[in-house]
């Protein structure tokens, strides 16, 4: 596992294609609404990617898959726009994707192929247990990857 510690805080490093990528570990993890399961975010205004310490603990495939997720959120500059947690649960609830979640899933898929990064999501399903409409969100962003021609 490569984790760093540098200037009091955790920093988690992850490689996708040749380049590597610091994750700040979040210590209080107070920014996130689970720590029983990994999560990862881009912070506030900031642009920074954060994650939470059950993310060290992920295979290297999956964090490398769910890193080049948030870097799409990044791109599209989701991190600016207001999130609207009720938003994305409606989406789910009615059997959509959400443009956001759905965008940066396709950047994902430029940066690491599609096959590598729906079986990172499959894995993910696994490794976390993933229940509820957590679970249904992904394997709703499996089907609608599996439908598009790569
Ligand atoms: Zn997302």
């Amino acid at each position: 596992m490569s984790e760093e510690l540098i200037e009091n805080q955790r920093f988690a490093s992850v490689k996708i294609g040749s380049r590597l990528h610091w994750i700040a570990i979040h210590e209080e993890e107070k920014h996130f609404n689970d720590n029983s399961r990994p999560q990862i975010k881009v912070c506030g205004r900031t642009l920074r990617i954060r994650a939470n310490h059950m993310f060290t603990c992920l295979p290297k495939c999956i964090k490398s898959a769910m890193v080049a997720h948030e870097l799409g959120h990044l791109e599209y500059q989701h991190h600016l726009e207001l999130a609207n947690p009720f938003y994305r649960y409606g989406m789910t609830v009615q059997g959509k994707v959400s443009e956001r979640e759905y965008q940066a899933d396709r950047y994902a898929v430029k940066l690491i192929g599609k096959e590598k990064y729906v079986k990172a999501l499959c894995d993910y399903i696994v490794a976390t247990q993933s229940q509820g409409i957590s679970k249904q969100e992904l394997e709703m962003r499996i089907r609608k990857l599996n439908k598009e021609k790569s």
